[in-house]
């Protein structure tokens, strides 16, 4: 969310910028990518419990749909920003493109928390989200999804509305759906898993055993515990989590140096991944600022809660064992963070590139929702992990070769595609 200065719109326009001008590219091709194809902005009147209603604001963007549908989740946040969505639907273009799926960028949200908000009013602002933008969305158009604070439940309440709309029924309209519903197994997992997936394959460039490594993680929803779970598989250890406190309205750090645990703390964290911290205490958990994750002595660090976590100022607080960043979270490190990461020598696992697992599952429950008929999670998970593995590698030889910084030669590779997408259609 954009707050105080900082704007991920404007974050999201100077990577491009600075990518714009390793490729070269000409100023129409800069316009035309630099800014959302589209964008809806609307009001969502709700009839709340109490009989009284409540309007609330609503957003869509649509960035590029060059290489096919727009893609992206909604985002229910109280500070929810037009820029905000703009950002996260540019990075879900070059998302899509980065693991060479046939999607375009989209982004939506609404201002709203949905702590403050009753089952059936969240299902009425779910349903008139979709009352607006009906017309503008669709399978073929543009395949909303769940993000921060929304649910497989409100997809299913949002492709109900759609399909009453519409008078037919459109399984591969929105993802993220329950299982049984059109969902696809392996969605719940399949961004934190994706995020270790390139983990895994960074420390095998690096020469780093995973059971050798501690990592530190900020946030504790899905992408969190997802890769808490895939990454202590592997060996790893986790000595720290950190999420926000909706009572206090602020975030702390719950720390075990032993490793914490994955079990033990999803028995006291509520759905929308916020620790109790008195239980956190008693289980014996050290409770540290919110920002403490950054600064502890680890080899991996997992932002995967929010965007501005690593920045100028942040970033100094880093200890000097970090090797590896995985950015779970969209837009966790600023351009001026990069600078410090990139003269320390972190192995930067960028965001668009780490947590692509997403998109990916996404992707594939479009396709078996199409087709009618669904894999296995084995199966849906395998063919994750074979797109997350060729993408990581795609990246990393290019930066080799080419002795770019992660985040650059993933930029690289994504703006290519796009932007021969959008030449071979004859827009520029
Ligand atoms: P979530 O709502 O399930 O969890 C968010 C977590 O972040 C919660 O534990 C919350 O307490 C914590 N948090 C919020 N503010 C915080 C703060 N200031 N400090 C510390 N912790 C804070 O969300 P999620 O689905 O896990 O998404 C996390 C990030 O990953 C977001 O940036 C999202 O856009 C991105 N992402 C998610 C997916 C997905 O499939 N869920 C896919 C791609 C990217």
């Amino acid at each position: 969310m954009a707050r105080g200065s900082f704007n991920p719109f404007e974050m999201a326009q100077k990577q491009f910028d600075g990518v714009a001008d390793t490729l070269g590219l000409d100023q129409p091709t800069r316009d035309l990518l630099r800014w959302p194809m589209r964008e809806y902005h609307f009001n969502i009147p709700v009839r709340m419990d109490d009989g009284s209603v409540r309007v609330f604001r609503g957003f869509r963007s649509q960035h590029n749909d060059a290489r096919g549908p727009c893609k992206g989740g909604i985002r229910f946040h109280p500070q929810e920003t037009i820029d905000t969505v703009r950002a996260l639907s540019m990075w879900m273009t070059w998302k899509c493109a980065v693991v060479d799926i046939p999607l375009g960028g989209g982004k939506g949200g609404v201002i709203c928390d949905p702590h403050d908000l009753s089952e059936r009013e969240q299902e009425r602002l779910c349903r008139g989200w979709i009352r607006q933008v009906a017309r503008n969305v669709g399978p073929l158009s543009d395949v909303p999804a769940p993000d921060v604070m929304t649910s497989p439940q409100h997809m299913l309440w949002m492709l109900d509305e759609f399909e009453t709309i519409h008078g037919a029924k459109y399984p591969g309209f929105i993802t993220g759906k329950p299982v049984g519903l059109g969902g696809s197994l392996g969605r719940t997992e399949a961004t934190g898993y994706g995020v270790v997936y390139t983990i895994r394959e960074a420390l095998k460039e690096l020469g780093i055993r995973p059971d050798d490594t501690v990592a530190a993680v900020q946030g504790f929803g899905n992408v969190a515990q997802y890769a808490i779970q895939l990454y202590t598989q592997l060996g790893g250890t986790v000595i720290c989590v950190s999420c926000w406190d909706q009572a206090e309205q602020t975030s702390y750090t719950y720390r075990k140096k032993s490793g914490i645990s994955l079990e033990e703390l999803l028995a006291i964290t509520d759905r929308y991944g916020g620790i109790d911290k008195g239980k956190a205490q008693d289980l014996g958990y050290e409770r540290l600022p919110g920002d403490a994750w950054l600064a502890q002595d680890a080899d991996i660090l997992i932002p995967a809660a929010l965007e501005n976590q690593i920045n100028a100022e942040t970033a100094q607080k880093m200890s000097p064992r970090v090797k590896v960043i995985a950015e779970g979270a969209n837009g966790p490190t600023t351009p001026d963070a990069d600078v410090i990461i990139k003269d320390r020598g972190v192995f930067v696992i960028p965001d668009f590139l780490a947590n692509a697992g997403g998109v990916t599952c996404s992707y594939f429950e479009q396709v078996q929702c199409n087709m009618n008929y669904f894999w296995t999670k084995d199966e849906v998970l395998g063919k994750l992990d074979q797109k997350m593995t060729s993408a990581f590698i795609a990246v990393s030889d290019l930066a080799r070769k080419r002795k770019l910084f992660m985040r650059d030669a993933a930029y690289v590779i994504s703006v290519s595609r796009v932007v021969d997408a959008c030449r071979a259609r004859g827009w520029v």
